[in-house]
């Protein structure tokens, strides 16, 4: 039989790894066919002063699978990454991102939030980047200042003279940067004066861990000193305890983000959120 030769032919390979390159080779089909017909979805987590001020939100990626349901990025970013499908699907965030700063705008009672959209190396590197930004928020109208692009240490230091230069052009139009999953990569501080950057992220790994382990504890303190230091806003991400915000109260943490908080939600939910009394907060402090 046809089949059986071919396996004898192939019986040098792990079948094991076909599995993984069918499944690869699906996802990366259905990733193409999700973004042609309108399965992704962004939602938003809140983000706070220590006051209780809504300051703004991070969006982030949905996928509802008509099958899967509902799939997390860690399921498919790498995917998109490695097969490309990263440049168009993030330009679609970025434009519904900005699109939804400028529904925001319209009320006053939103005016001010701030959005922070997540940029992948592969898209950070195409060429035209930085133009393609202020394209998305020229033909949005939203407002550049309130549009924060996170970028990790791997991504910059990848290529620090095309960062550095996309970075400036970008900070030059208003747009701001935050170093997202900050501590986790090979920062030094001679490389981040270096960078028009406007806040560092303390990475979800290190808050985790605050009063539990002592190292953790000298990090975050560090990270928020560096901040300090550089002039930097400076934000938690990933705080789930009244104790890990506590902590970082105690050090002078301006920015909070976590399930203690809110958990990432749709547009609606983070609408409710906003009181008038905390939506008007948020304008003047935005401002
Ligand atoms: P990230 O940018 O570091 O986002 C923070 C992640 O931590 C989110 O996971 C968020 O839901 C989760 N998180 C927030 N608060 C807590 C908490 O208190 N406890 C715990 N355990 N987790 C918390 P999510 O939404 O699954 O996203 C994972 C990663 O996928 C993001 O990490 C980001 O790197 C990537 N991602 C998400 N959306 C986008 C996107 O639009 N574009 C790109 N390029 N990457 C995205
Ligand atoms: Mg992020
Ligand atoms: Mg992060
Ligand atoms: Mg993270």
């Amino acid at each position: 039989q046809v089949k059986a030769q071919r396996g004898n032919a192939l019986c040098f390979f792990d079948p094991q790894m076909q599995i993984e390159i069918n499944h690869r080779a699906r996802l990366e089909s259905d990733l193409q066919a999700a973004l042609a017909e309108g399965q992704f979805e962004l939602h938003y987590q809140p983000q706070f002063t220590l006051g209780g001020a809504l300051v703004g939100a991070e969006a982030l990626l949905r996928w509802h699978h008509p099958q899967r349901g509902l799939v997390a990025p860690s399921e498919f970013i790498t995917v998109a990454e490695d097969s490309g499908l990263i440049v168009p699907l993030g330009l679609w965030v970025l434009r519904t991102a900005c699109q939804q700063l400028a529904t925001w705008q319209g009320d006053p009672r939103s005016a001010g939030l701030q959005l922070s959209v997540n940029v992948s190396a592969r898209q950070f590197r195409q060429p035209d980047f930085a133009e393609r930004v202020i394209g998305v928020l020229q033909q949005t109208g939203a407002r550049s200042h309130l549009l924060k692009l996170e970028l990790t240490e791997s991504l910059v230091l990848d290529d620090v003279q095309d960062s550095i230069a996309k970075m400036h052009l970008l900070r030059t139009k208003g747009v701001r940067f935050s170093m997202d999953d900050f501590g986790t990569g090979h920062s030094s501080l001679a490389y981040l004066t270096r960078l028009p950057l406007h806040q560092l992220k303390i990475d979800q790994s290190f808050v985790r861990n605050l009063g539990l382990r002592h190292t953790d504890d000298v990090i975050v303190q560090t990270i928020i000193g560096m901040a300090r230091t550089l002039d930097l806003e400076v934000i938690a991400e990933g705080v789930e305890t009244a104790e890990q915000r506590d902590f970082l109260a105690s050090h002078g943490c301006d920015l909070y983000q976590g399930y203690l908080f809110g958990r990432p939600m749709p547009v609606a939910g983070l609408e409710a959120l906003l009181s008038p009394l905390s939506q008007s907060q948020a304008g003047q402090e935005a401002r």
